[in-house]
C-alpha cells in the first residue's frame, strides 16, 4: 500500500507520471479509459491513410535540449528514431510566388529580403525578433526540498533569454497585429504573418514558434504520434508498471482528506497516491467533493481552450511537389460557427510513406477556434454527420482551386471535432492545449492541494499554453511530489 500508486489517465502525462514513479520505486497502475494510451498524441488509420491528430512538431527533439534528456528518460526518444527538420517550416502561397518561413532564421532573412528590398529594415527586425527568443528552452526545475539523484541546475543563459524575451513582451503588449503587420509593403508578407497569428494573440506566439526553430528544436519524430506513445509505453511496461486500457476511472476515494483508492468499473483499486493525469479542467466528477484551491479557481478563470476541427483527406495523387506546410488564401472565406477562415494551412504528408500509401496524399486542415457549442448543437439535433460532410466538402472545393490535380481524387474524408476529442480523452470542451492571450504567463500551477492529502495533479492544463513537453513535464512534477511527501529519493539520470 506505501509504494502503490494509481494514475488517472493514459496520456503523455499519465505514461510520464507513470514512469518516473515506476523508477522511483513505485507500483504503478495507469487506468486509461481508451483503447489506446497516447490521450490527444494520436493518429487513425482511415481507407489505406494514416491521419496524424496529434504531434506535428516536438520541443525537445533535438540532442542538445535539456528536454531531450527526458523524452530519452520516458523512452519516448532514443538513438534510433529518426528526427525529420523539413525545410521551409511554412510556405504561403501569394498568387504563385511563394513567401517562406524557414527554420534557419537567416535564411529566411535572405528569402525575405530578395522578395521585398523596400521592406529590409522590417525584415530585419522581425528576424531579430526571432533571434532574441532563440535560445529560450522550456526551464526543466526540482521542487524545493526534494531529494534528489542528480541536481538540476538552471543555466545562466536561460535567465538572459528570458529577460531579452519579457523585453520583446513588454515592446509589443500595446501593438495590435493589425498595426504591426502596416509597417510592411510587401503584400505577400503581410497575408503571411496574418495566416500565422491571430487577431487575439498578436505576432508574439510566432516569434516564440520560430525561436524554437532557429534553434535546431521543434523537429517531426519520425512516425509521429503512435510509436511516440507506443515506446513511452513499452518503457512503462518493462519497468513493471500495469497499464489498465478501457478501464475509465469514476471515483477517486477520499477519507479524512486523504486518498484511500480509485473505483473503476466493479474494482476497487486500494491506495493512497492517486495521480489525476485526465484533463485539470475536467476532472470534478472524480470527487465527491470537488475539489478547491485558489489555483483552480484562478485555472477555471484563465482557461481558454485551444482546439480545431480537424479535416483529413487521403487523396489518390501525389502532392509530393508542395511543401509539408502549406497556406493559401480562400476565395470564399469558410464558415463555421462564429469563426471565419480566410486562409487554409494544410499538413501534407505525400512524401511521408508512413501516412500517404506510395503515390497518394494524406493532408490534414486544422480549422481553429471555439466551435464547440456549434458541434454539440449538431449533435443533439442529428445534424452532425451532415455537418462533418459539410465542411469537409468546402474544405475539399477550396483545396481544388487552389491544387487543380485533387479534383475528383478524394478518396477518403474525415473529420474529427472537438466532440471527437472529448469522446477520446475527456477534455474539456475537446481541447488539447491552452491560448496563451495577452497578458498570461507561462506559470505553473500547483500539482497538489491543501487538505487532501496523496492526490496529485499532472496533464497539459499545468502550465499554459500545454503541449507535449508540458504534459511530460507535469508527470514528472507531480512525482517530485509524492517523493518529497514521502521522503523517498527523486531518482532521474536525465
Ligand atoms: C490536432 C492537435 C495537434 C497538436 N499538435 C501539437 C504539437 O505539434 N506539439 C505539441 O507539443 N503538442 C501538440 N498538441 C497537444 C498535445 O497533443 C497535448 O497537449 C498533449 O498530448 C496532452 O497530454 P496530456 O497527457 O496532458 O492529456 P491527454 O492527452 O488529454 O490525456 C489524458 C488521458 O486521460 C484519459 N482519461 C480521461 N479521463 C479518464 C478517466 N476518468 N479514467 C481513465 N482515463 C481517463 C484520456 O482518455 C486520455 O488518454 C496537439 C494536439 C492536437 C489534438
Amino acid at each position: 500500500m506505501k509504494r502503490k500508486v494509481v494514475v488517472i489517465g493514459g496520456g503523455i502525462a499519465g505514461l510520464s507520471a507513470g514512469i518516473y514513479a515506476q523508477k522511483c520505486g513505485f507500483d504503478v497502475t495507469i487506468l486509461e479509459s481508451h483503447s489506446l494510451a497516447g490521450g490527444n498524441c494520436t493518429s487513425w488509420k482511415r481507407g489505406g491513410y494514416l491521419f496524424e491528430g496529434g504531434m506535428h512538431w516536438l520541443s525537445g527533439s533535438a540532442p542538445q535540449e535539456k528536454l531531450n534528456s527526458l523524452w530519452r528518460h520516458v523512452g519516448a526518444l532514443n538513438d534510433n528514431v529518426a528526427i525529420h527538420y523539413p525545410e521551409p517550416f511554412i510556405e504561403y502561397d501569394d498568387n504563385g510566388t511563394p513567401v517562406r518561413f524557414y527554420r534557419n532564421v537567416d535564411a529566411t532573412e535572405q528569402h525575405m529580403l530578395a522578395l521585398s528590398p523596400a521592406d529590409a529594415k522590417e525584415i530585419r527586425r522581425l528576424c531579430n525578433h526571432i533571434r532574441k527568443v532563440k535560445n529560450l528552452a522550456i526551464p526543466i526545475t526540482n521542487l524545493r526540498g526534494l531529494k534528489t539523484t542528480k541536481k538540476n541546475r538552471l543555466p545562466l543563459s536561460l535567465l538572459s533569454s528570458a529577460l531579452s524575451a519579457l523585453l520583446l513582451i513588454r515592446s509589443f503588449s500595446k501593438i495590435s497585429r493589425e498595426q504591426y503587420l502596416s509597417r510592411f509593403h510587401h503584400a505577400g508578407i503581410r497575408e503571411m504573418l496574418r495566416a500565422c497569428t491571430s487577431e487575439s494573440n498578436g505576432v508574439l506566439p510566432l516569434f516564440f514558434t520560430m525561436g524554437t526553430l532557429a534553434r535546431g528544436d521543434g523537429g517531426f519524430p519520425e512516425g509521429g504520434s503512435l510509436p511516440f506513445v507506443q515506446r513511452m509505453a513499452k518503457t512503462f511496461a518493462s519497468l513493471g508498471g500495469q497499464l489498465l486500457l478501457n478501464t475509465r476511472a469514476e471515483r477517486v476515494l477520499v477519507k479524512n482528506g486523504q486518498a484511500t483508492g480509485v473505483m473503476a468499473g466493479d474494482k476497487q483499486l486500494d491506495t493512497n497516491a492517486v495521480i489525476v493525469a485526465s484533463d485539470t479542467m475536467a476532472m470534478e466528477h472524480l470527487f465527491d467533493i470537488p475539489p478547491q484551491a485558489a489555483w483552480l479557481e484562478e485555472m477555471r478563470a484563465k482557461t481558454q481552450p485551444t482546439m480545431a476541427t480537424l479535416v483529413c483527406l487521403g487523396m489518390g495523387v501525389s502532392l509530393k511537389k508542395y511543401n509539408n506546410y502549406i497556406i493559401f488564401k480562400l476565395k470564399t472565406p469558410i464558415k463555421l460557427a462564429e469563426q471565419t477562415y480566410e486562409y487554409l494551412r494544410a499538413n501534407n504528408y505525400a512524401a511521408d510513406a508512413v501516412y500517404s500509401p506510395k503515390g497518394k496524399t494524406a493532408m490534414t486542415f486544422q480549422l481553429g477556434g471555439d466551435t464547440y457549442a456549434f458541434w454539440k448543437k449538431a449533435k443533439e439535433e442529428g445534424r452532425y454527420e451532415e455537418e462533418k460532410q459539410k465542411i469537409a466538402h468546402e474544405v475539399v472545393a477550396a483545396l481544388t482551386t487552389h491544387i487543380p490535380e485533387v479534383e475528383g481524387r478524394v478518396e477518403v474524408s474525415n473529420v474529427a471535432t472537438p466532440l471527437t476529442y472529448e469522446r477520446y480523452c475527456a477534455n474539456w470542451k475537446g481541447s488539447w492545449m491552452t491560448e496563451m492571450t495577452p497578458g498570461m504567463k507561462m506559470k505553473s500551477y500547483p500539482a497538489v492541494i491543501k487538505g487532501l492529502e496523496g492526490v496529485y495533479f499532472a496533464g497539459h492544463r499545468m502550465v499554459p499554453p500545454g503541449g507535449l513537453p508540458i504534459a511530460l513535464l507535469s508527470g514528472r512534477t507531480a512525482v517530485q511530489y509524492l517523493c518529497r511527501d514521502r521522503g523517498t529519493l527523486f531518482v532521474c539520470e536525465e
